[in-house]
């Protein structure tokens, strides 16, 4: 008598999805490519098509790799879809300038902490 199976039923992988394939039960893409990330997987997919996606996949030496290369993937799918002109260089970019902005910020603390502190030795 076999055991009794508990069936864990998802949604096919998004790879699978855009193929318009059946997805297997041991399908390796839903590790990487769930039904979930259905709308960033087909921003991936228009920037850099599914074949050479699966290929960038291949390149990964364990699963560690894989995992940080889909998430990278995706998210460079999702950068050129906000902003087609930019992409992730953009993001770079304003992150660049947030940095920038807060240094100034952490400057000028800084000097109010100077001056508090002459103050203080001279006993104002
Ligand atoms: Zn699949």
């Amino acid at each position: 008598m076999e055991g009794q199976r508990i069936s864990v039923n998802r949604a096919p992988c998004a790879m699978c999805t855009t193929k318009n394939k059946v997805c297997r039960r041991n399908c390796k893409s839903a590790l990487y490519f769930p039904a979930e990330k259905q709308r960033e997987y087909e921003s991936a997919h228009e920037l850099f098509g599914t074949p050479t996606i699966m290929r960038m996949m291949r390149s990964a030496d364990d699963e560690e790799e894989m995992s940080m290369l889909a998430s990278s993937i995706l998210m460079e799918g999702e950068a050129w879809t906000k902003d087609p002109v930019k992409g992730a260089f953009g993001i770079i970019q304003k992150l660049k300038w947030k940095i920038a902005m807060r240094k100034i910020y952490l400057d000028e603390l800084h000097e109010k902490i100077k001056a508090v502190r002459k103050e203080t030795k001279l006993g104002l």
